[in-house]
């Protein structure tokens, strides 16, 4: 079975007000129970997620969130919860009960849409209970598709997913590698498998380039950090470029000539998941640290740690010993990255090889909204161990 990863399926968010018929609507779209239907207003809290294929779009991640105009305590972390799914949704079905009018929250959600540029559509649901008149005129005012539904008896599902195939804009994704190989150009992938190293596997990003390289008929060799000259001696060649994992930098980039272009993993993955040039403005700030000054490690997925971990372990203990500082490192993981940045002086986030790119620029605008610099685990290594000029070479 070809498996694809939620980090590359586009994720449609469905949001709207409590009991306007969104968890259904989400069932019926997505054939199946994945969300808990009930007359209680309120019933959805964290988003629930569901990969599917929407024919003829592809691989999607549905996403059902809690009521918009939730309540208490409770309810603002719900709604908190549905704004971070908004602003990392590729598209958004704004559910509305066909039998009403907007009232000023629905208005208010609108506006965040078109201010923050999210496409999406609306969909009444109810419409076998009718449909107001007035709501239509309102709603065709914002120039944005109108799609009628009826979760009770399936009408309009079935066109409702034929739009959506239609309307999810299709942004090419940046390649890791592809883009600097044409057909029999030579790649080096350095791949140290030392005791930070998965068991068994290679990692997502090193995958990927292979992958890559492959369907552009390069010629992929792989090695370790020690067989880096061995190999470069035995090519007739040399590589059109070398990738190594950012963790051995300082050794690659002794072994490898200078006229030879190389570049981390981690580096590629800024460049594919987020924006190279902020992340690189974070760089900036790792010398105006100060003692006492807050800095927030952020990893995107909640994978294993393993021992001498490289967001746990290896960077805060490089960090501290390059500042000569005494900083304080908060260290959050998977979807718990915080709403309000205001109390970090720098954020460090790891490649985001688990999430999508349109979450990852959502977290970038989020620090900068903030006003607080953020670098990638890549970048902030590589400078650190004097590499920067050396790794983006192959960018400029
Ligand atoms: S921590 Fe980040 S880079 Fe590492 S596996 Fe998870 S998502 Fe990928």
């Amino acid at each position: 079975m070809n498996k694809v990863s939620n980090a590359e399926r586009k994720h449609i968010v469905f949001i709207g007000k409590r009991n306007v018929g969104k968890s259904s609507l989400i069932n019926a779209f997505a054939g199946q129970e994945m969300s808990i239907v009930s007359n209680t207003a309120g019933t959805t809290t964290d988003p629930v997620r569901k990969a599917m294929e929407l024919l003829p779009f592809g691989p999607v991640v549905l996403v059902d969130t809690a009521g918009i105009d939730d309540i208490g305590e409770l309810g603002e972390k719900r709604v908190s919860k549905t704004m971070k799914a908004i602003s990392s949704a590729d598209f958004v079905l704004f559910v509305i009960d066909a039998t009403e009018c907007l009232d000023e929250i629905e208005k208010k959600y609108i506006s965040n849409l078109i201010n923050n540029k999210i496409a999406f559509a609306f969909v009444l649901s109810k419409i076998d209970l009718g449909i107001n008149k007035n709501l239509i005129a309102e709603l065709n005012s914002f120039k944005v598709p109108v799609l009628e539904t009826s979760a009770i008896n399936s009408e309009g599902i079935h066109q409702l997913k034929e739009r959506v195939s239609k309307l999810i804009p299709d942004e090419v994704d940046i390649p890791l590698v592809s883009d600097f190989l044409e057909k029999g150009d030579i790649i080096m992938l350095v791949v140290p498998i030392d005791p930070g190293a998965p068991k068994g596997r290679i990692i997502k990003p090193q995958v990927q380039a292979l992958r890559e390289a492959l369907d552009g008929n390069a010629i992929t060799i792989v090695v370790q950090t020690d067989e880096i000259k061995e190999a470069l001696g035995k090519l007739k060649e040399p590589p059109k470029l070398v990738v190594t994992d950012s963790q051995a930098i300082a050794k690659v980039s002794e072994d490898v000539p200078e006229e030879i272009p190389l570049t981390t993993f981690s580096i590629l993955m800024a460049r594919s998941k987020g924006e190279l040039s902020k992340l690189m403005n974070g760089i900036n700030e790792i010398d105006k640290l100060n003692d006492g000054d807050r800095v927030l490690i952020s990893e995107a997925c909640t994978h294993h740690a393993q021992k001498d971990d490289i967001g746990r372990v290896k960077i805060p203990r490089w960090l501290k010993s390059f500042s000569k500082k005494n900083i304080e490192i908060d260290i959050v993981a998977g979807r718990d990255y915080p709403e309000d940045l205001s109390k970090y002086n720098l954020v460090i986030h790891c490649g985001a090889c688990m999430i999508t790119r349109t979450e990852m620029l959502s977290r970038i605008k989020q620090a900068e909204l903030n006003g607080i610099p953020i670098v990638n685990y890549g970048l902030i290594i590589s400078f650190m161990h004097g590499a920067i000029p050396r790794v983006l070479k192959p960018f400029v």
